[in-house]
Order: C-alpha cells, then sequence, then structure tokens
C-alpha cells in the first residue's frame, strides 16, 4: 500500500483535493477526518493548510446544503449531470463517497431476488443484461451464442420492472420477439424507457417501452450489410449519441436530435490504411468515460488500436471514411472481448481477453501497466464506480473478482454462482447491485457494498 501511494504522488494530492472540495460538509457531519489523517501520513503539511480552508470556507457556505442527499437525488434522476460534474472534476462527489465507505462493513454480500423464470429462456441462452438508467427496469436478451451462416434463429427481449416496493419479483412485463441473433442490447443512459438493440443480419432497434409503437415496431437506426458486433452510447460534444461497430470493419456513431426526429449518421471510421486496404472486423471498442474524443477499437487479426473522433480530412479514406488510428498497442497478441475505461482517470483502460489476462494501459503507453492473469474466461469486465483503482472481473465459473490494478492484486473474491454467462452491474444509493445469468436461464440479482 505504502509503496502504491509512493508510486503515485498524484494520488496523495488528489486526497488532498477531496478534503478541499468536502469544506462545506464539515457541518452535516460528513467525516473528512479519514482522509485527513490518511493525508497526515504522507503530505502533513498540505493538511494542515486544507484544515485552514475549510474554516474559512464553511463560514461562507450556507450550512443547509446536504451534498449527499443531492447527490444521491442526482444518481438516481439525472446521472448524466452527475457524469459532466466529474469530467470537470474528477473529486466531485467524493465527500458523499467518504459517507458511504463509512457504511461499507454494513452492506453484507447477499442475493436479493431471482428473475422470474420466462418460458422463451428455454430457447436460448441469456447473452446481455441491461439495468435501466433509474436502475427499476432489467432488459435480458435471450438468444443463440453461436449460430451457422444463416441465422434465423428466434431471440427475445424480456422487460422486468420493479414493483412498488422497488422489487423485481414480477413475471417479465414484456416479451419482444427478433428473428435473428442478438448481437447486443442496451438501456438509454438517461431516458428510463429507450433501449436499442442490435442484430447478426445488421440491423439496429431502437425501441420505446413508454409508448406502444404501431404494430410493436422499433424504429431501424441502421442496417448493415454485416452483421453489428456492438451498440455502445458515447457522449459527444454534450450530445448523446450511439456508437455502432460491425463485422464488416466499420464504425459509426449515430444520433437523433429530438425523439421525434430520424437518426443521422455523424461519422463513419474505417481501420483501413493507404498501405493495408485489408477488411477487418471490429470485436469490441470503448470510448473514453472522461473525453470520448479518444477511444479504443479491437479488430480481429489481434490489433488493438488507438483512436480519435477529432481526425482532420488529411484521414479520409476516401469520401465517405475516416480513419480514426492514432497507434496501436503491444499486447495485442491475443482477442480482446471487452475494453473498459476508468471512471477517473481519462488516461487508464482495461481489456479482458480470451487468453485469460487482463491488460490495464495507459494511453500513452505502448505496452500495459499491468497484466492480471485469470483462472477462467472473463463474462463481463467493469470498473468500480466509486473506487478509482479497482476493477471487477465476473468469470464464467461464477466468481466475481476484484482487483486493485495500481497494487497488481485481487483484493476481493465473491462466489454468488457455479457459472455466470452474462452479469450487469448497477449502482444505486448505499449498495451496489449486479445481476448475474447462468447457462440454465436463471437470474439472479444480488448486493454487495461499494467499496472493497
Ligand atoms: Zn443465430
Amino acid at each position: 500500500m505504502n509503496k502504491s501511494f509512493s508510486d503515485h504522488e498524484s494520488e496523495c494530492v488528489g486526497f488532498s483535493r477531496t478534503c478541499e472540495d468536502s469544506k462545506e460538509t464539515a457541518e452535516i457531519g460528513i467525516s473528512t477526518t479519514e482522509v485527513c489523517s490518511f493525508d497526515k501520513t504522507t503530505e502533513p503539511v498540505a493538511t494542515r493548510s486544507i484544515e485552514v480552508q475549510t474554516t474559512e470556507r464553511s463560514s461562507q457556505k450556507p450550512a443547509t446544503i446536504d451534498d449527499s442527499a443531492l447527490l444521491d437525488f442526482m444518481r438516481r434522476f439525472a446521472p448524466r449531470v452527475e457524469e459532466e460534474l466529474r469530467k470537470k472534476n474528477k473529486h466531485f462527489g467524493s465527500e458523499y463517497t467518504q459517507a458511504i465507505s463509512k457504511n461499507e462493513d454494513d452492506i453484507p454480500t447477499k442475493k436479493i431476488t431471482s428473475l422470474v423464470k420466462h418460458k422463451t429462456m428455454e430457447k436460448g441462452k441469456i447473452k446481455h443484461i441491461s439495468w435501466s438508467c433509474y436502475g427499476n427496469k432489467i432488459a435480458l436478451s435471450v438468444s443463440h451464442m453461436k449460430h451457422e451462416d444463416w441465422c434465423k434463429h428466434d431471440s427475445y427481449i424480456l422487460i422486468y420492472s420493479c414493483d412498488k416496493n422497488e422489487e423485481f419479483t414480477n413475471e417479465a412485463q414484456e416479451c419482444i420477439e427478433i428473428n435473428t441473433c442478438i448481437m447486443d442490447m442496451k438501456f438509454h443512459p438517461s431516458l428510463n424507457s429507450l433501449f436499442v438493440l442490435a442484430t447478426e443480419e445488421g440491423k439496429v432497434y431502437y425501441y420505446n417501452l413508454s409508448e406502444k409503437q404501431e404494430n410493436n415496431s422499433p424504429t431501424v437506426i441502421c442496417h448493415n450489410n454485416e452483421k453489428i458486433t456492438q451498440i455502445s452510447w458515447v457522449t459527444l460534444n454534450s450530445q448523446t449519441c450511439l456508437a455502432v461497430s460491425g463485422a464488416d470493419g466499420i464504425l459509426s456513431l449515430w444520433v437523433q436530435l429530438t425523439l421525434a426526429e430520424n437518426w443521422k449518421q455523424l461519422k463513419k471510421f474505417t481501420f483501413k490504411s493507404i498501405e493495408d486496404t485489408t477488411e477487418r472486423a471490429i470485436n469490441c471498442f470503448e470510448f473514453s468515460t472522461l473525453n470520448s474524443q479518444n477511444f479504443i477499437v479491437a479488430l480481429e487479426r489481434k490489433l488493438l488500436l488507438r483512436c480519435s473522433t477529432a481526425v482532420t480530412s488529411s484521414s479520409l479514406i476516401d469520401s465517405e471514411f475516416l480513419n480514426p488510428t492514432i497507434s496501436e498497442y503491444d499486447c495485442s497478441s491475443t482477442l480482446i472481448t471487452c475494453i473498459r475505461f476508468s471512471l477517473f482517470d481519462e488516461y487508464i483502460f482495461a481489456t479482458a481477453s480470451i487468453d485469460q489476462q487482463i491488460r490495464v494501459h495507459h494511453l500513452n503507453e505502448k505496452t500495459p501497466i499491468s497484466v492480471i492473469s485469470t483462472e477462467y474466461v472473463t463474462s463481463t469486465l467493469e470498473w468500480n464506480h466509486l473506487q478509482e483503482e479497482v476493477f471487477k472481473n465476473c468469470s464464467m465459473n461464477g466468481e466475481i473478482q476484484f482487483y486493485n490494478y495500481r497494487k497488481n492484486a485481487l483484493v476481493k473474491t465473491l462466489k454468488p454462482s457455479d457459472e455466470i454467462i452474462s452479469a450487469a452491474f448497477k449502482v444505486k444509493g448505499m449498495k451496489q447491485m449486479f445481476a448475474i445469468a447462468d447457462s440454465a436461464g436463471d437470474v439472479s440479482l444480488w448486493q454487495t457494498s461499494l467499496f472493497i
């Protein structure tokens, strides 16, 4: 631990700023003492100056503002606002974070409930799980994991909603049938009833659950010639866009300016170069959470690329496409299945791959800064929402391992099941909740502490 912090002095500075930011909370009983005393072991001088600031500033602020209540409200009802504020200041909300961490021992890991099984679950596997932005809906995709060249498998989207006690005890509220395999599915990041799904036959559909669409037919956002490999919501220049990647090696960005308008294509990227025009399917991609101009793309044949949306027309491959590639990372001797940018540091991202290695990269460094070997293949990789250096890895053997990448160490393991084929995390109030599915179609909801 000491090594970790002496290696990363910016961390100490970060904690000091936390104290500065949390000046007004001193009066409402949220303790900053833990963090300040932590600083005392590393930067005693800085800490003393902060204590002086605390006194001065608290006299200037109204004592009635309850930051923790405000942040909790925003987290539930305006998650985008919190996201934007954290982009400006990565320590935004950290006083609330400390208040929660004080209670971490009070939050046991336990199963909350199991979703009521639906008859369609016998027809396929649960490939994807997505929580709506308010956390009161869960969507499951039931689809085939593998298919022959010609895909005509029946697939289903099941929507479960909370009852008035905020519990998922009811049967699936909706079952949407799709006549081809589902490749990806995501709820909208700020509109609770909207979700998108992508199919094997190359279409991306957009559903609004709050209104019965005519003949139950969704809007088609785009229709590619080949299968879609991933869809993700991205905030670019304050606009929520949908990024779509395909087996045709194209990544496109789409936007709908108002709910009544059609979707428009903003940009279209390809990763061919003038020297090498080979078409490579995109396995997965990820835009930076804190600076969405930066994004990472993993291509088949083991290429991991750093890309930027800020490429100019000089990168034009032809009149239609931009090549956003800036550089290539080492380490891509394997197929990468998942990329996740840090929620706190715009330069840090992690990848999971089929060789059972999780690699943490710095955006500007060719080789990974940390490599962690896991015993089983990763089904889901996510950063811990409020802990900068911790990410979690759901393994196919049913374990969830929490790693601290700075210490290169496994810090906690949960074993909620014998198998996890898909998983999704959400954060609500004082608990970390997650949903996991096994290949028998059992979906269970769990809670654990936010801090590991
Ligand atoms: Zn299929």
